[in-house]
């Protein structure tokens, strides 16, 4: 069952909603929720037991054995010696080789490089303006970059709260473009192609990697489990036991210190709990995202748009379709599956951010909720309070039937008990005749009231003089009107004749006029007249009476309205006169107007519709 119909009031509320909800999602606070819920689901992911990179870690046993960092090149040129013949995919040295250092050192690494294929090199993009002096990459020594090495930034992008989610595959600085050392790897572990750039990746031969320019090509890391971390062998290890070097074959290495402390910054990531981690293994661990695969990918921000307005829509549309603990509970389902979408867009390999879906689903939820509550509780007080007025006017029907009842009665039985003389005879039949005529009235409007509700009210029209019928009514209602010393006025006018139904006609004005003496003070006077209208004949009623105010005056053709100012007089009403009046006029095709100010009294004019002009349309 329908519980509202979506107004514009409940529709801009909701859009209200929607338009708040996309502006929380743009908040700090929301950043922060989308990039839990990311390691959330990135935790949740699983990874192939065995790595595809292999970390030849510089760790600090490495650095005690072999004189520190200022010597590692010549131990890291040994290390590469025994690396040569087993042939890795790709060898990543994730230290910038930029120092001067020992001549003999230098030409020992220099061979060393020259015996391995496929070798990556780190370049940084310095940031400090003072270093910036020398160049905006701080590069490899010229003998180091020797035919066959590629060049590779090191840069981790961590998001505002420390934590290392992606890597920018590429970097510019000094008019000079770097791509990151993972996809230098990557490329020239997987054939060397040159990288084609489109708007929405990177093209290495027959391989595409989505990473959109409009998102400075932004490549997810999808970090394994630090329960099976990338495999890793020391330098020292792998110097004193070169049979450990095995593993790498066929696979990417990736070199670098991985002492806290040392020149390579340690960052937190998503599994990190405390513990950071260092530059090689986050460029590795973007190497293992690319080689490993499906990559990560965010969705439009377009669809991420529908689909917030989808759920919006979808909610508004609950509360205003389902009523209740209904509209409640499909509600919650739908905030449920507002939660969830996320999730299933990540086992897909799609990101949709928590915000601002969520901050939507909820605000709409909360507004929603509360119109529906509002509304329901409203429409509960308008059907009790039409309740009460409906009782009151049965209560004052039947109190007003008792009167005449009791006077019938009391007159037949009168009649048959006793011998009455004629006039007497005569003078009780009137009695009766008027009380039954009371009671027939007050009959007859709760049946037309009946026929307004099943809408059959069967009208016989003719034309009917307006004057015939002002003057039938004022003549009814004349012995009311002197009982307050009110006079009324007629003014025959030279109006021709409407098409309608003659009783129901006079009906309508004879209420009209009742209420103008009803709700006027004693030794008042009103007028009643017709005219020709445009293209109506009009009949109006006017009084200098207690008039109504605005708010009031849009009430009273509601059934069973009476203002105030009527329920606290001695007047008696039912509040269906009016309604009853409209419904006539209506049916007649014509419409009716009130005008009224408080304490100087009202007009209420009908526009009924022309004999003339029906006599045209039926010839
Ligand atoms: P009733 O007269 O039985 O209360 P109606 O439907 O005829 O019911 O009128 C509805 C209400 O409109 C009245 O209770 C009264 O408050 C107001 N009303 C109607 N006619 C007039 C009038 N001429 N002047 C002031 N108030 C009026």
């Amino acid at each position: 069952m329908a519980v509202q119909k979506p107004g514009w009031q409940y529709v801009a509320l909701l859009a209200g909603s929607l338009l708040a909800g996309l502006l929380l999602g743009w908040s700090n606070a929301a950043a922060q929720v989308n990039a839990w819920s990311y390691d959330f689901f990135l935790r949740l992911r699983p990874h192939p037991p065995v790595s595809s990179a292999v970390l030849l870690a510089i760790d600090e046993d490495s650095l005690e054995a072999y004189g520190g960092l200022l010597r590692i090149r010549e131990p890291l040129a040994r290390a590469l010696d025994v690396l040569a013949p087993l042939q890795p995919a790709t060898v990543a040295i994730d230290i910038v080789l930029s120092e001067l250092g020992a001549e003999a050192e230098n030409a020992a690494l220099e061979r060393a490089l020259s015996r391995i294929s496929n070798v990556v090199l780190a370049a940084h993009l310095r940031t400090n303006s003072a270093e910036k002096a020398s160049g905006a990459w701080q590069e490899p020594l010229p003998q180091f970059r020797g035919p066959g090495i590629t060049l590779g930034h090191v840069h981790a992008e961590p998001d505002s709260d420390g934590v290392c989610r992606r890597i920018l595959l590429a970097k510019a600085g000094g008019g000079k473009r770097l791509w990151a050392m993972a996809l230098e790897a990557y490329r020239l572990a997987h054939g060397g192609e040159p990288i084609v750039e489109t708007e929405d990746g990177l093209e290495l031969g027959p391989i595409f990697i989505p990473s959109a320019a409009r998102e400075q090509r932004a490549l997810r890391i999808a970090y394994r489990d630090s329960s099976s971390p990338i495999e890793r062998l020391s330098l020292k290890q792998v110097l004193e036991n070169p049979e450990a070097a095995a593993a790498v074959r066929g696979r990417a290495v990736f070199v670098g210190v991985v002492v806290p402390g040392g020149p390579d910054q340690f960052l937190m990531t998503p599994y990190s709990g405390g513990r950071a981690m260092s530059g090689v293994e986050i460029n590795a661990s973007a190497y293992e995202t690319l080689a490993q695969g499906p990559l990560l990918r965010t969705v439009p921000e377009s669809l991420a748009l529908a689909l917030a307005v989808a759920f919006a829509a979808a909610l508004g549309l609950c509360f205003a379709v389902f009523s209740g603990r209904r509209a409640l509970w499909t509600a919650a389902a739908l905030l449920l599956a507002v939660h969830l979408t996320p999730g299933v867009f990540f086992a897909a390999g799609r990101i949709l951010d928590f915000a601002p879906l969520a901050p939507v689903a909820w605000m709409c939820f909360f507004s929603g909720g509360a119109y529906h509550y509002l509304a329901v509780r409203g429409r509960l007080q308008t059907a009790e309070a039409q309740r009460n007025r409906y009782q009151r006017a049965v209560h004052y029907v039947t109190h007003e039937m008792r009167t005449p009842l009791t006077t019938i009665q009391g007159s037949s039985e009168l009649m048959s008990r006793h011998t009455l003389t004629d006039e007497k005879r005569q003078q009780i039949a009137g009695l009766i005749h008027s009380e039954s005529v009371r009671l027939a009235r007050l009959v007859d409007m709760f049946l037309s009231m009946e026929k307004l509700s099943a809408g059959e009210l069967g009208l016989k029209c003719e034309a009917v003089p307006p004057d015939a019928i002002l003057a039938v009514c004022v003549e009814r209602a004349l012995p009311l009107a002197e009982r307050k010393q009110i006079a009324i006025r007629h003014q025959p006018s030279n109006a021709g004749p409407i098409w309608g139904d003659r009783e129901f006609l006079e009906y309508a004005c004879y209420n009209l006029v009742t209420n103008a003496i009803k709700y006027s003070p004693a030794r008042t006077a009103i007028t009643v007249r017709a005219w020709h209208d445009q293209e109506s004949i009009a009949l109006s009623v006017e009084d200098r009476g207690y008039g109504m105010d605005a708010s009031e005056i849009k009430d009273i053709f509601r059934k069973f309205y009476r203002a105030p100012r009527a329920e606290q007089s001695a007047e008696n009403g039912s509040g269906l006169g009016l309604a009853i009046v409209e419904e006539i006029v209506v049916q007649h095709g014509g419409s009716i107007k009130v005008e009224s100010r408080v304490n100087e009294g009202s007009r209420f004019t009908l526009l009924l519709p022309r004999a003339a002009d029906r006599a045209m349309t039926t010839a």
